[in-house]
């Protein structure tokens, strides 16, 4: 019997320098393409040609520095045991500890959380404060376990994630389906590992616990302030506006109640549970209890229900997605009749969505500084837990407002000097800082 002959990879001349690259990627490097990873490695792909000699180094931002995939195992209150798939990654921490959320959702997966880091390396820098970017998550509908089993489920994860978190080297915050309660598990179970209170650890905690005032609303009021910024430029009325929210939770449930107070209409919201339409505008404090009270905007009674799929086809000036990624794609892309999308979510807009609005003339005002208000405020509870010494709210919004409106307007200059989108200008003033501190580094050892 004859031997198997050579591999042909072994026998042939690898034919350019990018082919022998693109050979030693790993395969959960690659593009996964209709998934969020994907998205994120074409953002990339149309950035590197801004990027000046820094492309040298443009593989850096192809790759996460580590990728941790944990078991999460727990005894149910029924006495079996049930075992969680858990992950925390961190995509770059050239310029500093890691940061980013923690996500409880059944769709979470390896890329998933991958795509969520880089967004966080991108949105650190771009707003310029001195973190390097991370996630986790774990894979898990945390609506079906009780209270005990959603404490158990999050401590050992923490205690899982503890090899390669802390004050000093990644600090998680919260996400999807994750908040204060949570945020004080895993302060909590940190510092007893440690042996020490680490308030530190973690951002998004309880107020008592060492977090901050203003943080709870932070991410939604910086995706109002940059959409009230965005709207001067284009000479849009927030005071009439019509807006329409999908995901009405920390990020769509704030943002909703600051244009309404601004005067805006909210025409419809969506969430996982459905679609709800008045046409003379939602009462949102209203519909912010009844989300408190039932944990979905159905059922609200002062309002029409909509098929899932006619939310895209309201008629609106602002349109706000903060639910979950890849929900702006090429087959509602050209339905959308707002003036201007705020994302809120992070990667709720394809490239090919983009490229669609772009050529409508839609703004796209994108994930990368509108929603970067949360670690802003993240980064001001970690500097007071670092000093002990905490701040007035009306000092943290003041200093949240100055640093959303500076980064915006950065961002809006050059898309105007390079005549590239938002998304692309805030890439690229994010790639430069993130590969300026990678370059000035160098390469250890
Ligand atoms: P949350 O858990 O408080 O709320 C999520 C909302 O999305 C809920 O209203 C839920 O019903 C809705 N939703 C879930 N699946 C849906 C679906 N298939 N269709 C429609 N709606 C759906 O989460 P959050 O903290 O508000 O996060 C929302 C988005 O904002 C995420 O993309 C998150 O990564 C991003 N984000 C959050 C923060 C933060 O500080 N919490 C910061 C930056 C970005």
């Amino acid at each position: 019997m004859s031997q198997p002959s050579s591999p042909a990879a072994a026998t042939l001349p690898a034919t350019s320098a990018a082919a022998s690259v693109a050979a030693s990627i790993p395969s959960y490097l690659q593009a996964d393409n209709l998934g969020p990873w994907g998205i994120y490695l074409q953002q990339v792909d149309r950035v590197v040609p801004y990027l000046g000699p820094l492309a040298r180094w443009a593989e850096t931002l192809r790759r996460p520095k580590r990728a941790l995939i944990v078991d999460v195992p727990i005894q149910l209150d029924n006495g079996t045991v049930a075992h969680f798939e858990g992950y925390r990654v961190q995509h770059n921490t050239s310029r500093g500890p890691g940061k980013g959320g923690v996500r409880f959702h059944q769709d979470v997966t390896l890329s998933e959380v991958m795509a969520l880091s880089a967004w966080m390396s991108i949105k650190n820098a771009a707003v310029n404060v001195p973190f390097g970017g991370a996630k986790g998550g774990i894979r898990v509908n945390p609506k079906t376990l009780s209270l005990g089993e959603l404490e158990r489920m999050t401590r050992r994860y923490t205690s899982e994630i503890g090899i390669i978190i802390g004050p000093t080297k990644d600090i998680p915050a919260p996400d999807v389906n994750t908040n204060e309660q949570i945020m004080a598990w895993m302060m909590d179970t940190y510092s007893m590992n440690e042996g020490a209170t680490a308030t530190g650890v973690v951002t998004g905690k309880p107020v008592d616990l060492g977090g901050s005032l203003g943080r709870r609303d932070a991410t939604g009021r910086g995706v109002f302030t940059v959409g009230v910024e965005a709207a001067r430029h284009i000479g849009l009325d927030i005071a009439t506006a019509r807006v329409t929210v999908q995901g009405f939770g920390n990020v769509g449930g704030v943002a909703a109640r600051l244009f309404a107070q601004a005067g805006a209409r909210v025409v419809a919201v969506q969430d996982h549970g459905g679609t709800i339409y008045r046409e003379s505008g939602l009462d949102v404090p209203s519909l912010l209890a009844h989300v408190a009270a039932v944990g979905t905007v159905t059922g609200f009674t002062q309002a029409e229900v909509l098929p899932n799929d006619q939310f895209w086809d309201v008629d609106c000036d602002i349109l706000i997605p903060a639910a979950l990624e890849q929900q702006i794609t090429e087959l509602n892309a050209g339905r959308i009749k707002a003036r201007m999308i705020i994302e809120g979510a992070n990667g709720p807009t394809t490239p090919a969505a983009d490229d669609i609005l772009h050529d409508r003339n839609v703004l796209v005002l994108p994930d990368v500084i509108a929603n970067a208000g949360g670690v802003t405020v993240s980064y001001f509870e970690w500097v007071q837990d670092f000093s002990s010494f905490f701040w007035t709210e009306d000092e943290i919004n003041q200093r949240l407002t100055r640093i959303m409106k500076e980064a915006f307007a950065a961002v809006w200059q050059l898309a105007a000097d390079r005549k590239v989108s938002l998304r692309t200008a805030a890439f690229i003033v994010g790639c430069t800082r993130v590969l300026q501190a990678r370059e000035m580094r160098g390469l250890y050892p």
